[in-house]
């Protein structure tokens, strides 16, 4: 069985095709939305998902989250006792979205296809190869985000011709991709994007609001955690367009401020400006005028946002398509790539085709005046939104007459100087005795394919002689034997049992609370706390469910009273 990931920044998801349409897997807490967060318990089991969110606020040090940023980086996250590489706890995530997934289909799922944010450079994207492998997944194939949203939104549309744009803002990533869609042909003409501006931002600017006001300075790790969840629920209420009030318990005082829609508006305007250029980037990379698009599609939590659905449609002068959840859309076009992998009939007739999202080229020397040279400068070879698998030859020569070698350096990126790009390989070639510069000629072919394997074939003309070098993954990244040592250590952790996540989610939860609170309210809840561990240690699960739903009941009601 073959599954769709969507491993996001600050959810993932997991989806099949069956019978002709998309089916996300609900967790164990039924949403189909899993936080992607990885914890450590006081009895040291690894929590993951909602039993492990909580946790973020009462035990950061014992806590991760947002990794998705650090892949494919030598970063180490320290829980506890233990140190975890991002590729780990991006594993962890799909364990866990894997075991609902067997659950619910009664079957084993041993492969997947994982959506990557276009903008994922070649280290990054086989730093989440590596997470599925150490998950124990064969990776079937790796999409593009912006891709995967086009082809969930591809099987609704006619057959005519289309252009889309996607926009999709998530947690902490942006991309902007350029889709045409014909004959059942998906094409991704161009994307761009900001790595580091998502949901996350907004809610930064909505803390130095509170500060702002409250004139309160520094605060300790547990209050700043508790701040930053009243303001990830004032940015859901700033979308109704109501003044909202939100804030956090210090001692014996709620200190809390207000804020306006259009107070909010007005602070945010930086980062909406910030929304407005990739967009062009794209367009233009695309040769796309912004009349010519069909249609703009909304992706990603962020984009519930009121302010984003109008900046959007004043930008593009019409209203984006937003019929599909737009948090699920990455997962659902995943599991229609799942679809056509394992060939269903109704999806044959659609084809996939995809770009480079970024240059390659080799490093060369430009001649200023004569025998005087620049050195290091990129020459690019396939330019970025070339449509992939793609092959392109360019022919070079040695700078000296009788120059013996000419070394090869293979580079990933956008800049003019090789130093600010990401070097991928070397080689040399011989060129032969007694040559004269200007006649040598060395061809050089790079093709480049759907999965990120990059090939370089050097020919001295003049010889024939040939030289060739495969580029799957650059320094940085986890070997096969990593890979699987990571894999029999993951095996070796305990994982919380998985019938146990919603009592302890409930609990870290009231334990949250009991800690934000002081008084009469703490007492109580510290009551309910003693009664739900007594009833967990009978163990009987209809007492268990009738009790925390119970204690759900009233942590509600202490919470959202406001
Ligand atoms: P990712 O792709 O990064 O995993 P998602 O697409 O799940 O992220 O989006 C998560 C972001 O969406 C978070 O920053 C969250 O605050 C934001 N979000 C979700 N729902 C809303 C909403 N109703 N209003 C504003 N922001 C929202
Ligand atoms: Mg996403």
């Amino acid at each position: 069985m073959i599954v769709g990931i969507d491993l996001g920044t600050t959810n993932s998801l997991i989806g099949v095709f069956e019978k002709g349409s998309t089916t996300l897997i609900p967790n164990v807490f039924g949403q189909n939305l899993t936080p992607s967060v990885v914890g450590i318990s006081d009895e040291g089991e690894v929590l993951i998902g909602a039993a492990a969110t909580d946790r973020l606020v009462t035990n950061p040090q014992l806590t991760a989250s947002a990794f998705k940023r650090s892949m494919g980086t030598s970063q180490t996250f320290r829980l506890g006792s233990q140190k975890f590489r991002p590729e780990e706890l991006s594993a962890l995530v799909i364990k866990s979205l894997v075991r609902d997934a067997e659950i619910y289909l009664g079957r084993r799922v041993t492969e997947a296809v994982i959506s990557v944010p276009a903008y994922f450079n070649d280290t990054q994207r086989n730093a989440t190869r590596a997470a599925a492998e150490i998950a124990g997944l064969k990776v079937e194939r790796l999409i593009n985000e912006p891709t995967a949203a086009a082809l969930a939104y591809g099987l609704h549309d006619d057959k005519r011709e289309n252009t889309f744009l996607v926009f999709d803002v998530g947690g902490g990533t942006f991309d902007v991709s350029v889709i045409e869609l014909f004959e059942g042909v998906v094409e991704v003409r161009a994307s761009a994007g900001d790595n580091y501006l998502g949901g996350e931002d907004f809610l930064d600017v909505l803390e130095a609001i509170w500060h702002e006001k409250t004139k309160v300075g520094e605060l300790s790790s547990t209050l700043k955690a508790q701040l930053r969840q009243a303001a990830e629920q004032a940015k859901r209420c700033l979308n109704r367009d109501q003044v909202v009030s939100f804030g956090i318990q210090r001692n014996d005082s709620f200190i809390q401020c207000s804020i306006s829609p259009s107070e909010y508006e007005s602070r945010i305007a930086p980062l909406l400006m910030r929304l407005r250029r990739p967009v062009e980037l794209a367009l233009r990379d695309a040769r796309i005028a912004v009349e010519s698009l069909d249609e703009v599609v909304l992706v990603g939590g962020a984009t519930r946002m009121t302010s984003i659905q109008r900046l959007v449609a004043k930008m593009f002068g019409k209203l984006p398509l937003r019929h599909i959840e737009p948090d699920e859309v990455v997962a659902r076009g995943a599991a229609v790539q799942a679809g056509l992998k394992m060939r269903s009939e109704e999806l044959d007739d659609i084809v996939l085709t995809d770009v480079c999202p970024y240059t390659l080229g080799i490093e060369s020397s430009r001649e200023l005046a004569p025998g005087d040279y620049a050195h290091g400068i990129m020459s690019p070879i396939i330019e970025r939104n070339t449509l992939i698998p793609a092959s392109r030859l360019q022919t070079y020569s040695p700078i000296h007459d009788n120059q013996r070698v000419l070394s090869i350096g293979v580079y990933q990126g956008e800049a003019r100087q090789v130093s600010n790009n990401i070097k991928l390989g070397e080689f040399e070639v011989q060129l032969p005795r007694g040559n004269v510069a200007e006649e040598t000629l060395v061809d050089v072919r790079f093709t480049y394919d759907e999965n990120g394997i990059l090939e370089v074939i050097a020919t001295v003309r003049n010889t024939g002689d040939e030289k060739r070098l495969v580029i799957t993954r650059n320094s940085g990244q986890m070997s096969k034997r990593e890979i699987e040592a990571a894999l029999k250590s993951l095996e070796k952790l305990k994982i919380h049992p998985r019938d146990q996540d919603e009592n302890i989610a409930m609990l870290n939860r009231a334990n949250r609370i009991y800690e934000q609170r002081l008084g009469y309210e703490r007492e109580q809840i510290g009551k309910l706390i003693d009664q739900f561990e007594l009833i967990l240690e009978g163990q009987d699960p209809h007492e268990i469910r009738e009790f925390r739903l119970e204690l759900q009941h009233c942590l509600n009601a202490l919470e959202f009273r406001e």
